[in-house]
């Protein structure tokens, strides 16, 4: 099951030391074809919202293969596109009046920062500096890797496409010095876009900061007509307790990156909302051109069925007070782990907990963190600590007792690994 003896046909084995094959999931619950039963504290990449095979979303995307599976998605379009399009159009932040597809988040972000680019360059002014959040992440094609922080993943291939201001993370309290460097970088006059992850920096480290600072940020950007791009691939669909965390801010972004969620994670689909400005900007005179960016499977049906479900999910189900009830219970079980000298810096954004290990090296190849999550994982429990930081962010369906069992299994490793 889980042996590093034998050979992966796959490269992610080089970063592995070990895998286990998963045959089925469920719920909050992934299961190995022995049964084994492993608890998904990661919602398996935090793209399973509501849980794994949600039943409307898995009939949607059945019946949607038996009629259409796939079509070029250019002079064509088909009803599950036009549904999910009507139906972002709903939810999203006010002023987002466009929405185009791709399919990973990584290619929402890449197609955010060409908008951002061919934004400024089609109404002829030549801004063309990107900034961005210290450690950030905003996915792993070279564009977005070059928005991100230069980290052990992406060093071997600096120096990327484009150098990027740092604009440091606001810090609890203490935020004037991001705004103030905000405030410096958008004065030069060449800022094309600021790109950041609304409340929390997701892969960055799970590093919280509030939504008074993310309005500060967004009013900055505005007061210099530099573009705001929310990267809300991770955060979006409920994570951080509303729809979209720009909505605790009271925020429009003027582009809007989403993924993961969009379907509950059962398929891939992304997508990238921009403002009428930003759209017709890319506009030809004959109107017959716009924004261009052809993802082959841009857009695809089964795909777009599977979000279409997801949105009348949110629409009939109870997703929010799901999203709140997690949200207590997450809240219960890092209260117990205060007293614990081993644990500092406890957080938490939504469904989403974060903590400090006292004393464990960094890095995410530590050998702590690959010795955690093996224990972690004998015990029926899936975290992936990001160096000596260990988060919970499981589905919304998981219930107080899973949840219990999860941090009950996570001391019991700690107190093995750590002693
Ligand atoms: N942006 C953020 C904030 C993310 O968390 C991720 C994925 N973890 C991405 C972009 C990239 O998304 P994908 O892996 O679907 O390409």
């Amino acid at each position: 099951m889980t042996s590093s003896a034998i050979w992966h046909p796959f490269t992610q084995h080089a970063l592995e030391p070990s895998m286990t094959r998963i045959s089925r999931a469920e719920g909050a619950w992934l299961e190995t074809p022995e049964g084994k039963r492993i608890f998904d504290g990661v919602s398996s990449w935090w793209v399973i919202t509501h849980g794994h095979r949600h039943p409307k979303i898995i009939e949607a995307i059945r019946a949607q293969a038996e009629l259409l599976d796939q079509v070029i998605f250019a002079g064509f379009t088909h009803e599950p596109a036009e549904a999910v399009a009507a139906g972002l159009l709903k939810i999203a932040p006010p002023g987002l009046r466009h929405v185009f597809f791709s399919d990973s988040g990584s290619t929402s972000v890449e197609v955010a920062l060409k908008m951002a680019l061919g934004y400024w360059k089609n109404t002829g002014r030549r801004r063309t500096r990107i900034l961005a959040l210290e450690d950030a992440y905003h996915g792993d094609t070279i564009g977005t890797m070059s928005a991100g922080a230069r980290g052990v993943f992406n060093a071997a291939y600096e120096p990327l496409l484009f150098e990027v201001g740092r604009i440091p993370l606001p810090k609890p309290h203490h935020a004037q010095p991001t705004f103030d460097a905000l405030e410096i970088a958008c004065r030069k006059g060449d800022v094309a876009a600021f790109i950041c992850e609304p409340l929390i920096l997701g892969a960055g480290g799970m590093l919280m900061y509030d939504a008074d600072a993310l309005k500060e940020m967004h009013r900055i950007c505005k007061a210099h007509d530099v573009l705001f791009i929310a990267d809300e691939v991770m955060t979006g669909f409920g994570r951080t307790g509303t729809v979209f965390a720009c909505e605790q801010a009271g925020i429009s972004p003027d582009i809007l990156c989403i993924a993961k969620g969009i379907t509950g994670g059962s398929i891939p689909l992304a997508v990238t909302m921009c403002s009428a400005p930003i759209y017709d900007a890319h506009l030809s005179k004959d109107r017959s051109r716009t924004f261009f960016h052809s993802s082959s499977y841009t857009a695809n049906p089964i795909a777009c069925a599977a979000a279409a479900a997801n949105l009348e999910v949110w629409r009939r189900e109870p997703v929010i007070e799901r999203i709140l009830t997690l949200t207590a219970n997450q809240a219960l079980c890092l209260k117990d782990l205060e007293a614990d000298p081993r644990f500092s810096n406890l957080r938490q954004l939504g469904t989403i907990t974060a903590f400090e290990l006292a004393n464990a090296q960094q890095g995410y190849l530590a050998d702590i963190t690959l010795a955690l999550r093996a224990r972690l994982l004998e015990r029926g429990v899936l975290l992936r600590p990001l160096g000596s930081t260990v988060y919970v962010m499981p589905p919304y369906c998981t219930t107080k007792d899973e949840l219990k069992f999860v941090y009950r299994s996570l001391v019991d490793t700690v107190d093995e690994v750590l002693s």
